[in-house]
Order: structure tokens, then sequence, then C-alpha cells
């Protein structure tokens, strides 16, 4: 694996697989990885190669009080890994290369970005579209591979890539998940040892939620009631939003139609984690995927 740490050096490898007539596939990523990260990875060495993973703890999307400067980094043990996966680069680059002095330029993405993450945390999206927006520019990959575990993260760069008329395309993955249900992520590192048991009722307040749709539960209110009901069982656990959302729109439903998330946002202390069910409307069923 070679790892690469210039913009100019990684634009020159993209442009040069892509003369050959390789796919490029890419995974964004903050490193500390973990077998969320690794699921992308073999989505996209499916389908291309080389495939190219960067690993970039963004500023632009950490608010002041956030956890920027104490966010996991693992660089030695993510290398390995990814080297492990076959990964051909990994572009790792310091701040300073994506955002050097004099840096003025920001994406908004209207509406999407403006509710549930967006409301919770002001300007998070804002970091977030303006460095994939850089992200896909350098690399100009064929696709580029998010995780469903962000869902509306991975909505944004759709729009994204829509409206700014990018050529990647814009791949969404399942959430991969611990044995006890609790959704992979970089964060549960902070959790305390009963803040990490006590973590695993998002996973069961989505499947009661599961559960009522399977009964008949058509309408977002009782849905989400339900979901609360088993959130307040757990005493560590302080709810954010729970909500029931078009998956186009990300506003709220009032009763299933089409695709929607049941999305839930909820702390353990310090610690904030996010996990969410797709729901498709199939026939005259729903289809509920946690
Ligand atoms: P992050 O490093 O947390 O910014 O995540 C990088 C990418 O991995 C994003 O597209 C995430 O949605 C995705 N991801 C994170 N956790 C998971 C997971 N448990 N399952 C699938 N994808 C994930």
């Amino acid at each position: 694996m070679e790892t690469i740490r210039t913009v100019e050096w990684m634009k020159q490898v993209s442009r040069q697989a892509r003369a050959e007539g390789r796919l490029v596939g890419f995974v964004p990523t903050m490193g500390a990885l973990h077998a969320g990260h690794a699921s992308l990875v073999h989505a996209a060495q499916r389908e291309c190669s080389p495939v190219v993973v960067s690993i970039f703890v963004n500023p632009a999307q950490f608010g002041p009080g956030e956890d920027f400067a104490k966010y996991p980094r693992a660089r030695e043990a993510d290398s390995v890994l990814l080297e492990s996966l076959g990964v051909e680069f990994l572009f790792a680059p310091e701040a300073g290369e994506i955002y050097p002095p004099g840096f003025s330029s920001y994406v908004e993405v209207a509406g999407l970005a403006s509710r549930l993450e967006g409301r919770a945390r002001p300007g998070h999206f804002r970091g977030v579209a303006t460095v994939v927006l850089k992200l896909l520019e350098i690399v100009q990959p064929w696709r580029a591979y998010f995780g469903r575990k962000d869902a509306q993260q991975a909505r944004i760069v759709q729009q994204l890539a829509r409206d700014f008329d990018l050529d990647a395309q814009i791949e969404v993955c399942p959430i991969v998940r611990e044995p006890d249900g609790l959704a992979l992520s970089s964060r549960n590192a902070y959790l305390s040892r009963e803040d990490r048991r006590a973590a695993t009722v998002l996973w069961r307040a989505l499947a009661a939620a599961r559960e009522a749709v399977g009964r008949g539960e058509r309408n977002a209110r009782p849905l989400i009631a339900r979901m609360r009901q088993v959130l307040a069982q757990e005493p560590r656990a302080t709810p954010d939003y729970v909500e029931v959302v078009s998956a186009d729109t990300f506003e709220a439903a009032a009763e299933l139609r089409g695709t929607c998330y049941a999305l839930l946002a909820v702390s353990f202390g310090a610690t904030r984690l996010l996990d969410n069910m797709l729901i498709e409307e199939q026939g005259r069923e729903f289809r509920c995927t946690l």
C-alpha cells in the first residue's frame, strides 16, 4: 500500500489510474478503522480497482465544544488493517494540505443539512460537504462508498454530487453491527463499560419499531412513542432526537410511505451515538432493515 500525503500526488496517482482505464473506488474515513469501514472497502473492491481510502479527521465538521482534539487516532493500526485488506492507496493528508492558509470556500446543502444532525450540530454538514467535495475532486473516483450508519450524511453527499454534477457515483452500504446489535462506530471507544452495555438500547428501540411495523403500524407517532418507551427503560440513555423521516427529504413523515428512516441520536454521558433503520415500502408490506 502506498501512503499519499499531498493533494498533488493523490491527483496524479488517480489521473494515472484513470488513464490506464482503471475504475477508481474511494472510501473516505476519519480513521480509527473498524469492521464498518472494512465493509466499505470490501464493497469498493468488488467493483473497483484501485481502491483509495482516505483518513482525514476533518476539523471543519467539528463544532467548538466537540471532540476534534480527542477524536480517536490510530495511524499504525489503521495502516496495518488497510494493508491486510489489500488496499492500494491510503490518502492521509495533514489539515494544512486540505485547508491551506487563505482557504475560504464552503459548501452548504440547503434544507437537508439543516435538519436533525444539522440542527444538533450547527456547521457540521457544511464541514462534511466541503471536505467531501474536495476529496471527490482530488480523487475523482468512479464510485465512492458511504455507510448508511450516517444516513443523513450519505443523503447529503448524494445531493452534493447531483447538484455539482460530480462524476462519482455515490454508493450507500449497510450498517455493520456488533453481535449485540450496537452499530460499529469509532466513538464507541469513548463508552465506559456500563455505557457500552446500555448502548444496546438503540438497537432494541429500533427492533421494537420493526416489530410494530410488522404488526401493521403505519403511523409515525406510535412508532416514535414505542422507540422512546424502550429508550426510557435505560436510565443511562439521554435521547436527543427520535424521528421517522422521508429518506428523500429527511423531513418528518406522518406515516410510512415509500422509503423512510427511523432515526435515533442518543447520548451516554458525553458520547452521542447515532443509529437508524431503513423502512422500505414493498407492495403492501414495509421491509425494515437494521
Ligand atoms: P467515519 O470514519 O466515522 O467518518 O466513517 C467513514 C465512513 O464509514 C462513513 O461513510 C460512515 O457512514 C461509514 N461507517 C461508519 N460506521 C459504520 C458501520 N457501523 N457500518 C457501515 N458503515 C459505517
